[in-house]
């Protein structure tokens, strides 16, 4: 199983930080327990309005993962799963497409 970017989805790594390209290998791990690729659909932004303004996303400090390859009843203990993974600094959240990852310590 491997880590993938989705294709045409404008995915920048302009600015991505290293906590991030480590919370990332932390996150394949999890998906590789259960099997699955790990298909990242955003890191920075490319397009402006495309996240809340307030977002890690523009400062390299967060990843969205495609979630529909984790079955809908998986998906809450997938992300905890995760979160154990992470650690405290980082806050994982599952959004209408995706799980999002961003590393906060405060
Ligand atoms: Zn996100």
């Amino acid at each position: 199983m491997s880590i993938k970017i989705k294709p045409n989805a404008g995915v920048s790594m302009v600015g991505i930080q290293p906590q991030t390209v480590l919370g990332m290998v932390i996150v394949n791990g999890v998906f590789e327990r259960h099997g699955l690729d790990m298909v990242i659909t955003d890191i920075v932004p490319v397009y402006e309005n495309f996240h809340k303004p307030h977002t890690l996303h523009w400062k390299g400090f967060a990843f969205d993962v495609r979630h529909h390859d984790v079955a809908e009843e998986m998906r809450e203990a997938f992300l905890e799963e995760c979160q154990e993974a992470l650690g405290r600094e980082w806050d994982c959240v599952q959004s209408l497409n995706n799980f999002h990852y961003e590393w906060d310590p405060e």
